[in-house]
């Protein structure tokens, strides 16, 4: 892996610059040097009790993805910073509804932590579909992160809030005070990151691995697998090889 520039996160809010500096310290941590310790308890437990080994083939996806995301963002003219495999974990089924709150997806990123869950049971389907939803929860793991830092008048402690994620304009914390929490552009946020999944996708299928992989299975499996990646990638069925 390439060390590059390292990650931009930003701060913003009232906070004093100590605090600040520390804020921007830890999520630095959490994506550099992640241990499970400093995680939300909900994700202590699950990552304790049931995260799964990767797999050789799993861990140089992860790392193609990185790769390739840097490559992207060198495009882009800001500088890559490398995610290190330890911050994919990937969870049971049961775990992974627990933790993300969401059923049936394949992966989700809680970019506060650094942290991303990847459902076994959905992304195991096959090499392609894991590539996918990595390179896809890698995308949001990449995206630029303000953090806003307030004073906690109530023990003198600081509030951390996300106030942008990628595209995704969250609200301050004074209109969350005031249970007005509304966000914008989630959907576009989403469709940007499956516009270049799908490249990654149609590269995914040149590597000898996923190839070879496909190509050891029965015939009502493969079909099931490309159906699984066609609905991922958004490439249709019939041009998958
Ligand atoms: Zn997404």
């Amino acid at each position: 892996m390439s060390q590059e520039g390292g990650p931009k996160f930003r701060i913003i809010g009232n906070a004093s610059g100590g605090a600040r500096r520390r804020a921007e310290q830890e999520i630095t941590d959490l994506l550099t040097q992640q241990k499970v310790d400093d995680l939300p308890s909900g994700w202590k437990e699950a990552i304790r009790e049931s995260e799964l080994p990767k797999t050789p083939e799993e861990l140089s996806l992860i790392d193609l993805a990185n790769q390739k995301i840097n490559e992207l963002m060198r495009i882009a003219g800001v500088s890559g910073f490398d995610v290190p495999a330890n911050n994919f974990r990937i969870l049971p089924a049961s775990s992974y509804e627990k933790v993300t709150q969401e059923k049936e997806s394949a992966g989700a990123t809680a970019l506060m932590f650094q942290v991303v869950a990847l459902n076994a049971d959905e992304t195991r389907k096959g090499l392609m579909v894991f590539g996918c939803t990595v390179f896809h929860e890698m995308m949001h793991l990449k995206s630029h992160l303000t953090l806003q830092v307030e004073v906690d008048n109530e023990d003198g402690g600081v509030i951390k809030t996300p106030y942008r994620e990628g595209l995704i304009i969250k609200p301050a914390q004074n209109t969350i005070a005031r249970n007005k929490y509304h966000e914008h552009f989630r959907g576009l946020n989403d469709a940007l990151v499956a516009s270049l999944e799908k490249d990654f996708a149609q590269e995914l299928l040149k590597l000898p691995f996923i190839q070879k992989g496909q190509s050891d299975l029965q015939d009502p499996e493969v079909a099931k697998i490309k159906e699984q990646a066609s609905l991922v990638s958004g490439i249709p069925k019939d041009e998958i090889v």
